[in-house]
């Protein structure tokens, strides 16, 4: 029956000399433990873990090529018969768990982080403050002997082929595309000589490392920036690409100071294989897809329909290391869906911290936080079956220990049952649907509709008490905060009040900026159709337009919003690193207006009065609805008793995240 239903997806992949045993790849991710060599033993462990859950070839994070090439000053280089040595770690411990893994070379080109970066020209990027100096024509003729030495060094090490970074608009990127690359030599002036570079890269890397090692390439299949490739100029590299020796095409989607959200949770799944499909209609070498794919449906799909010959994921990889296994057994609703919030991966790189995943806090940590059989089982309450609640009980009772969740609602998710009904955040019901079932796998006594007080914990004999009730929401003290035209956001998100057209919301947070995108948006079920978010974010996949960036059409917004924050800083500074410009964006798409430095004087039936400086306004306005933070949920809590724990919000409500209430809550289990 699975076989059947996942046949294209677990179906083997042939490269003449050797074989893939499915068609799931392991994007490249930077984990950051990637850039010392005395992290390995855990990169090892991170990628074995992966190996063992059946991914068909793994990806590496990028490895530089030469130190002009570094993301930021030391980082993972690879040009030495000393790292060879260090990568022999990594690639026994793959090949151990019969896994295949390649190595990444990516060269950052302009978007190092220092002050000797090169490019293709001498033009700075919008996301980087060091402008970089134009590489000579002898200076590319050495990169890419650079990138073939690499590459080299990869297969002495073991690895079973390289993928070279040709996309997200790094060196590479920034040579085939006219935005970047104004050069007069060979290497630039016409799409042709745009393209040497990579052609010489592959053909090099072909030469040096013989015909038994995969050589994966991945190219810009759309670059999403003004400037970029035309789709002719795309389909021309696929086509010299495979000429010049590549075993596979990896797709790139959009350059990482593009506009266009290309990963973030509210772009919809599988949203650019079209622009995968129309390489592989040039090309004979197997293709993949890439971007937004999380799901075994999904992938299926894309390779029935013919779009691509294996589909990418990266960070689903992190969030379940065993999709593959989990797929090929028929249990695809154990899946622990990425809901792409990318705020411990991506967010974590960006700031030089290891990456790990929200719903996986083991990801990347598979040596320090174990889940180890317990050799004294204990009877364990835990209260609340918010994030926290349930990442603690189903790790304690994985563990062995006898569990009882209790949470005084009628379902399990907590606060995650409002974020799901956020546009954009559908994926949110993939982490309850997750833990529901993982209750069901690990035993989890589970008790609803079920209020407790302290005496009811003490009555029943637990052995460890583990207090995870969450928040409530903050009530400022604005005078009126009791007049009708007052809503909290818990109120407007469960669907418990009548929004008038014209909105108030104070607090500009994570969940005043959700609020305000709820409260913009027309109702609909599920995710945004692909059409209309293509339309809103001005991406075209069939027009030749440069970059696929044509004029947006956004839809007349369903209310009028004023989003109000006391701080004198832009609305949204502290939302994540890498998703907050999309909330940002999307909110000054729907006319949003966004206003800073507030202080409210009170609410009446004319509406919010509020100063901004010496300037008094009124906003005339139907409802207030109060985002502004939250406390803790604590009363539960013995601070004297040593079997009492806290938990998530209910023992920290600055702050807070799902991100932090998940990891806490698999400690304190991993502990107990
Ligand atoms: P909660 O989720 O609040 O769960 C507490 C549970 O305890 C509840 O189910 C409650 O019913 C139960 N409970 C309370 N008292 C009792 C009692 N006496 N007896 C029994 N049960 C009790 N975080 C992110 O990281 N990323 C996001 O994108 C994100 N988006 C969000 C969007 C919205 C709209 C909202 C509201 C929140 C969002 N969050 C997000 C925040 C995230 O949901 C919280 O950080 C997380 O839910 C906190 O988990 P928790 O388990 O500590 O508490
Ligand atoms: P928050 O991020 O702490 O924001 C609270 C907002 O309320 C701030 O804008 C604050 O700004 C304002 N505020 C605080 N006290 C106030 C008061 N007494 N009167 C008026 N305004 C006040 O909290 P949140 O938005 O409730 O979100 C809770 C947590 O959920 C966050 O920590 C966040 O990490 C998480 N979350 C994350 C996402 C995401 O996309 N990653 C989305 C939703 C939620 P001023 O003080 O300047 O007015
Ligand atoms: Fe996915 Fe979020 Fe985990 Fe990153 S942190 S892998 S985006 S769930």
């Amino acid at each position: 029956m699975t076989a059947d239903r996942y046949s294209n997806l677990l179906s083997p992949l042939d490269l003449g000399h050797t074989q893939l045993k499915n068609r799931v790849i392991m994007g490249s991710m930077h984990t950051g433990l990637e850039d010392r060599f005395w992290q390995f033993p855990k990169l090892a462990a991170y990628f074995a873990e992966r190996a063992r859950g059946g991914v068909g070839l793994i990806v590496t994070g990028g490895f530089n090529p030469n130190k002009k090439g570094w993301f930021y000053p030391f980082s993972g280089l690879f040009n030495s018969r000393f790292d060879v040595m260090n990568h022999r770690k990594v690639t026994d411990a793959v090949h151990r768990e019969g896994g295949k893994i390649a190595l990444q070379v990516l060269h950052a080109g302009r978007y190092s982080y220092h002050p000797f970066s090169r490019s293709a020209s001498a033009i700075k990027s919008p996301i980087n403050p060091f402008k970089p100096k134009a590489m000579s024509t002898k200076e590319v003729e050495q990169t890419v002997k650079d990138f073939a030495h690499t590459a080299y060094l990869a297969k002495k090490a073991g690895y079973d082929g390289v993928e070279i970074m040709g996309s997200e608009g790094y060196l590479i990127n920034q040579f085939t595309a006219p935005r970047t690359n104004k050069r007069k030599d060979k290497y630039g002036g016409n799409a042709e000589n745009r393209r040497r570079f990579p052609v010489e890269i592959v053909r090099e890397t072909r030469k040096r490392c013989g015909d038994d090692f995969i050589i994966m390439f991945r190219m810009s299949v759309i670059d999403l920036v003004p400037e970029g490739s035309t789709r002719e100029e795309v389909l021309e590299l696929a086509k010299a690409l495979e000429a010049a020796g590549s075993s596979l095409l990896n797709s790139g989607i959009g350059w990482h100071e593009a506009r266009v959200p290309t990963i973030v949770t509210s772009v919809p799944r599988a949203a650019f294989a079209e622009a995968t499909r129309q390489v592989k209609e040039v090309v004979s070498i197997p293709v993949v897809a890439s971007n937004r794919i999380n799901d075994p449906d999904v992938a299926e799909e894309i390779l029935k329909s013919g779009q691509a010959d294996a589909v990418s994921m990266a960070r689903q990889l992190l969030a379940d290391p065993d999709f593959v296994k989990k797929t090929e057994q028929g249990k695809a609703d154990e899946i622990n869906t990425c809901i792409a919030c990318n705020q411990a991966c991506l967010d974590h790189t960006f700031q030089l911290k290891r990456a790990s995943c929200l719903v996986n806090p083991r990801a990347c940590h598979e040596t320090e936080l174990l889940y180890l059989r317990t050799a004294k089982p204990k009877k364990v309450a835990v209260v609340g079956a918010g994030p926290a609640g349930l990442s603690c009980a189903t790790v304690a009772a994985e563990r062995g220990h006898d569990v009882t969740l209790f949470d005084q609602a009628g379902e399990i998710g907590g606060q995650f049952n409002m974020a799901k009904v956020v546009p954009g955040k559908e994926e949110f019901h993939n982490t309850i649907r997750y833990f529901n079932k993982r209750i069901e796998n690990t035993g989890v006594t589970l008790k609803l509709n079920t209020r407790v007080a302290v005496a009811d914990l003490q009555a029943q004999g637990f052995d460890e008490i583990v207090i995870a009730t969450g928040v409530l929401p903050r009530t400022p003290g604005i005078p009126g905060i009791d007049h009708p035209k007052v809503l909290s956001y818990v109120d407007v998100l469960r669907g418990k009040a009548q929004v008038g057209e014209k909105v108030a919301v104070i607090g500009a947070g994570g969940i005043g900026f959700d609020v305000s995108e709820f409260l913009a948006e027309h109702p609909r079920d599920g995710e945004q159709p692909l059409p209309e978010w293509m339309k809103e974010w001005g991406v075209d996949m069939d027009s030749d337009a440069p970059g696929g960036l044509v004029e947006p059409e956004v839809e007349k917004p369903a209310r009028q919003i004023t989003l109000l924050q006391r701080k004198p800083t832009p609305l949204g500074k502290d939302l994540g690193k890498t998703s907050g410009w999309v909330h940002r964006a999307t909110l000054k798409s729907r006319n949003v207006d966004m206003l800073k430095g507030c202080s409210y004087e009170k609410i009446d039936d004319a509406g919010l009065h509020i100063k901004i400086g010496e300037e008094s306004r009124v906003l005339d306005v139907d409802h207030v609805v109060i985002c502004a933070g939250q406390e803790s949920l604590r009363e539960l809590y013995q601070e004297e008793a040593k079997n009492f724990h806290l938990i998530g919000g209910a023992d920290l409500a600055a702050e807070l995240d799902a991100k932090r209430a998940i990891r806490q809550g698999a400690e304190v289990a991993a502990a107990l």
